[in-house]
């Protein structure tokens, strides 16, 4: 097993196309083709975690948040970063985040905090636009079936809870094939009118290389006539933070007080309580203040996140409580969800945990 099958896997899960445009996921050192002698899995790749990998014997560091961030422009040693690019390439091992685009995936990050607090009915709080397409082709009749089975088969035609979505309908396709084509149907030199299907499907883009090549392999003619459409539609699988229902509406003290025990946190700072009862939750991993207004759009009575500044937890207005629970507590849970995504894909293989705690923030 190389790198390159275990980063498949992580990017099959959370594509690196939706990474934010400000962050650095992806392979940060190392090589794909190396072979896998052993994974540590841990939220930041720091140089005890490089030590410890080298102590269990792996190569392979698979961390939340990418230590190259800002780009290197000297590699002397003086700061931390650059410490852990001098320690994991004189060691070759390879060091792999999967940041925003692990946050964004509707089972990502905030999956896995709304997993804490057992949060049902969830959905993306901030779902992304512009990351569907949508392909149109025209196949013979008797083929239609073949071509739709092969596009399912590659992906395509996902929408919410269902798949095998598409539309199709029958229509009259014409084309002359010049004299030294060999056309599936019809003369060289002569209009040809086919009895056709045209098959419209979804898809998100960055799945267009494997439908398109599925489509080109089933389908019966030489030129394939087909169009690829970008959709302004918001993509509800993708995006930002959940929100989603408790079990049971809670107090607000006790609601605070079960964040506080979910998420192992020696502080949870909390905006004025509002006298109601908490039922409907707002959650995203790391700085979250961002996505307060959504949050609050979606009539949430709570929201779960981090790294708040004094005049950010103002702007909860009463509308909501804010729970800061600190940046690396409502993260935590991304190295279990490193841990499932590969032991579901890699039976006979098992990457470690890393038993070191990178928290940099301690509480009195
Ligand atoms: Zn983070």
């Amino acid at each position: 097993m190389t790198i390159r099958d275990i980063i498949q896997v992580i990017e099959t899960f959370a594509p690196l196309s939706y990474q934010e445009h400000y962050d650095n996921a992806g392979l940060l050192f190392g090589r794909p083709e190396w072979e896998v002698k052993g994974v540590l899995l841990t939220l930041d790749a720091t140089e005890a975690v490089l030590d410890e990998a080298l102590e269990k014997g792996c190569n392979l560091v698979i961390a939340h948040h990418p230590i190259v961030f800002g780009g290197l422009k000297k590699i002397t040693g003086r700061n931390y970063v650059e410490r852990v690019a001098i320690k994991a390439i004189k060691n070759d091992i390879a060091v792999y985040a999967a940041h925003t685009n692990l946050d964004n995936v509707r089972a990502g990050v905030s999956a896995m905090m709304a997993g804490r607090l057992d949060l049902t009915h969830t959905r993306v709080l901030d779902p992304k636009r512009e990351l569907l397409r949508k392909l149109f082709t025209f196949v013979p009749v008797a083929d239609a079936e073949i071509v739709r089975g092969a596009l399912f088969a590659a992906g395509a035609g996902h929408i919410g809870k269902y798949s095998e979505c598409c539309f199709y309908h029958e229509g009259t396709g014409t084309f002359k094939g010049a004299p030294d084509t060999d056309p599936y149907v019809g003369k060289p030199g002569e209009r040809h009118s086919e009895g056709e299907v045209k098959v419209e499907v979804i898809f998100p883009a960055w799945m267009e290389g494997q439908v398109v090549q599925a489509m080109l392999k089933h389908h019966p003619y030489e030129e394939v006539a087909y169009d690829i459409v970008k959709l302004e539609n918001s993509y509800a699988e993708v995006g930002s933070g959940l929100v989603g229902l408790l079990p049971e509406e809670m107090d607000e003290m006790d609601f605070l007080r079960l964040v506080k025990e979910r998420f192992q946190t020696g502080c949870v700072r909390y905006t004025p309580l509002r006298g109601k009862k908490v039922h409907k939750v707002a959650v995203c991993g790391g700085a979250g203040s961002f996505l307060l207004k959504q949050a609050k759009a979606a009539g949430a009575d709570a929201y779960v996140s981090a790294d708040f500044k004094y005049h950010e937890f103002f702007d909860a207005e009463n509308q909501l409580i804010i729970a800061d629970v600190g940046h690396f507590e409502s993260e935590q849970f991304a190295v279990d969800l490193f841990y499932h995504i590969l032991t579901e894909n890699f039976r006979n293989f098992a990457p470690l945990k890393s038993t070191i705690n990178t928290n940099p923030v301690n509480y009195l």
